[in-house]
């Protein structure tokens, strides 16, 4: 068995607390009520009087779905570049897009919590399981390994990958890092943009980890961990770099070109790691129809002399296994292998064993 490529979706940390996107909304306002530790409650403020006001109006017009992040983030974005939308002037365009983003990773973070055992701090189960099997492989000799694309925010595979003490390869850098590749598609609340040269800046995950606010409080079992107060303390990338709190993040239903500048290496390396797998799962994606930037890249990569012998799909829902079917050729639909199911059975059937050898 050669490389195996994982390409994860909302679902696949769902497991661990991180908010899928239906639902997201009230999650969100839920958090805007409760205002826990670390929330930076005027964005979340300024994001919800904005719902109720201008983006409500434009809802009464068109098909804005103020309902859905994944479309408000988009067309948020769309105004800062346009300059417009109707009952804000450009100032408060801008502190609008600066709140969406923020709402967006405070909720997956608030959200997304570890577990705390005693003192010591585990990542999620089921992408402990997926770095488990990287180990294996890399043990049995097989040193094409596996990769990780994602398109998630969350940290909680990087952190696996580093509880396990290995390195993390984000794609960012060229050559290839050492480390376990995760190709974080549309961004991470971990990465800040250089305001000079606009590369991504990395911050490491173990030292956003370390301390985490209101550790005086209760002892919880479950942490959050937010990683804006540690964007903000790292070092300037270059000469002139204003240091940011706000992660880089690609919003998901947006033409996503305007971010090429920034993310073209991390999915110029996925498309790299797609073309070269023997076995790709894709598992918790649900594929939206309006996401032609995945369906492309998906097509691109394994066109042409293709290596790949099997291509699963593990979903709760049967009909996005059909969806993704759609996208294939008649070469790749005979090694297509749906799995109705949620990724931690799937994870837990492949690697329940060495999951109990490390104590999960
Ligand atoms: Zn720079």
């Amino acid at each position: 068995m050669a490389k195996t490529v994982w390409i994860l979706g909302a679902g696949a940390s769902a497991g661990f607390g991180a908010p899928v996107m239906a639902g997201f909304i009230d999650k969100a306002d839920d958090l805007r009520s409760s205002r826990p530790d670390g929330l930076d409650s005027a964005a979340f403020d300024v994001f919800f009087r904005a719902r109720q006001g201008p983006l409500q109006q434009l809802h009464a017009k068109t098909v804005v779905d103020t309902e859905d992040v994944e479309s408000i983030f988009g067309l948020v974005e769309m105004a800062s570049l346009l300059n417009k939308l109707p009952g804000l002037d450009g100032g408060e365009i801008e502190e609008l897009r600066s709140a969406t983003r923020t709402v967006l990773v405070q909720t997956v973070e608030q959200l997304g919590t570890f577990e705390l055992r005693g003192q010591q701090l585990l990542p999620p189960r089921s992408y402990a399981g997926l770095v488990a099997g990287y180990q294996q492989a890399v043990t049995r000799g097989q040193s094409e390994g596996h990769a990780f694309i994602t398109f998630n925010y969350d940290v909680g595979l990087d952190f696996a990958i580093r509880w396990f003490g290995l390195d993390i390869d984000y794609g960012l850098v060229k050559p290839a890092a050492r480390g376990v590749p995760l190709l974080k598609l549309h961004g991470s609340v971990n990465w800040r943009e250089c305001t000079q040269c606009h590369a991504i800046v990395p911050l490491e995950v173990l030292n956003m980890l370390k301390t985490r606010p209101g550790a005086a409080s209760a002892p919880a079992s479950q942490v959050a961990f937010p990683a804006g107060p540690h964007l903000r303390t790292m070092s300037p990338h270059c000469p002139g770099d204003v240091l940011s709190p706000t992660a880089a993040i690609v919003p998901p239903s947006w033409n996503k070109t305007q971010y090429a500048r920034t993310f073209s290496s991390v999915w110029a390396r996925a498309a790299k790691e797609l073309s070269e797998a023997r076995e790709i799962i894709v598992a918790g994606y649900s594929m939206p129809e309006s996401d032609s930037f995945f369906r492309d890249l998906l097509a691109l990569s394994v066109a042409g002399p293709t290596r790949i012998r099997e291509l699963h799909v593990v979903n709760p829902m049967q009909d996005i296994g059909e969806r993704i079917m759609k996208l294939l050729g008649p070469e790749l639909r005979n090694r297509f292998r749906p799995s109705v199911g949620n990724f931690e059975n799937f994870v837990q059937q492949r690697y329940g064993d060495l999951l109990r050898e490390k104590g999960f």
